[in-house]
């Protein structure tokens, strides 16, 4: 048996490593996880009830085209119901957009350090990927563009970054979008747009009113604090939905996660406390860094990517053995972390953690 030859050098993905998993390996009786920009905060009270109401209905399928949600959703948004698709996760998204729209030698762009999934998913279509380097963390939206060709069919755009956390602002989107040629479907991934603050971030759905070519993405998993419910979803223009919903599983997406969404998108007050709290360890955290001498990149998310000046991976072991988990080994910033934002309290104890391990491992 052979599997597709684009396929056989993947590796499998590597989550962060599980806070029960870190316990029994290193007999620690307290780990904190704050690897995978999960919520500290949890989720909505109003979501838990709706799980529970929900749950005598287990043994009936979900709406396949999530309804309720998609009405909800599209009143929030203030955008017709049939430019909104769910997914299993916004990753379903991505997945979907590359199996609909890339054919084995077409090119897709993206930035070289950037969310996985977009570069995994295009090697699985057998597209041709071009990445372009991030410039001070930062995607370099020119240099983006001066790789579009005719060939080109998705520009991937994360905003902000994951692992860097920096955006790029309005204005730089506007005249990237206005410049891309209408061949090119550009997707938007706002999976951490509820976290930012600055006013020079752009509200991409705010943008399709302008643009057919523009795929907005976003997720239930950070801010709503539904990561292990997998549902996030997709805003664009109805004939790129269409084409979406063509390659979408029949039932992608579960009735709880659909009835924790509902309830999630009535609770603005969870939203607003977790983005504040957020931003105010978003502050310590940096303010602990200048203390300690290190440089970060000026993050908009709810993680912070930091240079430790050492191997990345001897601090990641470091960490690990106190009791933090984090990510480490980025192909181009091998001497980074990335630490999730956590609570006060564990943000303290990563910051006590992370000064003993910087004693520890010399540079
Ligand atoms: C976490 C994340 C997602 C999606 O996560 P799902 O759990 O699949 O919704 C998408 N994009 C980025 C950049 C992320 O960090």
């Amino acid at each position: 048996m052979q599997p597709k030859a684009n396929i056989v050098h993947l590796p499998v993905y590597q989550p962060g490593k599980p806070v029960e998993d870190v316990k029994r390996e290193l007999g620690l009786s307290e780990v904190i996880k704050m690897a995978s920009n999960e919520n500290p905060y949890g989720f909505s009270e109003s979501a838990k009830s709706a799980i529970i109401e929900e749950l005598s209905n287990t043994h009936i399928y979900p709406d396949g085209a999530s309804v309720q949600l998609t009405a909800k959703l599209a009143d929030k948004l203030g955008v017709a119901t049939n430019a909104i698709i769910f997914g299993s996760g916004s990753s379903d998204i991505i997945l979907m957009a590359a199996r609909a729209f890339l054919a084995p030698g077409d090119e897709t762009i993206m930035a070289d350090e950037t969310f996985s999934q977009y570069k995994h998913n295009a090697e699985i279509e057998n597209a041709r990927i071009i990445e372009v380097p991030l410039k001070q963390g930062k995607h370099d939206l020119p240099a983006m563009l001066a790789k579009v060709t005719s060939a080109t069919k998705i520009v991937w755009i994360c905003n902000p970054n994951n692992p860097t956390g920096t955006i790029v602002s309005n204005e730089e989107l506007l005249a990237f979008m206005d410049a891309v040629p209408d061949h090119v479907l550009v997707i938007l991934d706002e999976a951490y747009g509820e976290y930012v603050k600055d006013p020079a971030y752009s509200d991409g759905v705010r943008l399709l009113g302008s643009y057919r070519n523009l795929l907005v993405l976003r997720t239930f998993s950070k801010i709503y604090g539904l990561a292990s419910f997998r549902i996030g979803y997709g805003v664009g223009h109805p004939d790129v939905v269409r084409f979406i919903n063509q390659v979408r599983e029949p039932f992608n997406t579960t009735r709880a996660a659909q009835a924790a969404a509902r309830a999630s998108l009535s609770d603005d007050a969870f939203v607003a406390s977790c983005s504040q709290a957020n931003y105010e360890g978003i502050q310590y955290l940096t303010a602990q860094f200048q203390r300690l001498g290190l440089a970060y990149f000026e993050s908009h998310g709810n993680f912070v990517m930091v240079d430790v000046r050492r191997p990345s991976g001897e601090v990641f072991t470091g960490l690990l053995r106190r009791g933090v988990i984090i990510r480490a080994n980025w192909t181009h910033y091998p001497t980074y972390i990335r630490v999730s934002v956590g609570t006060p309290e564990q943000n303290e104890a990563f910051v006590a953690a992370l000064e003993q391990v910087l004693q520890e491992v010399t540079v």
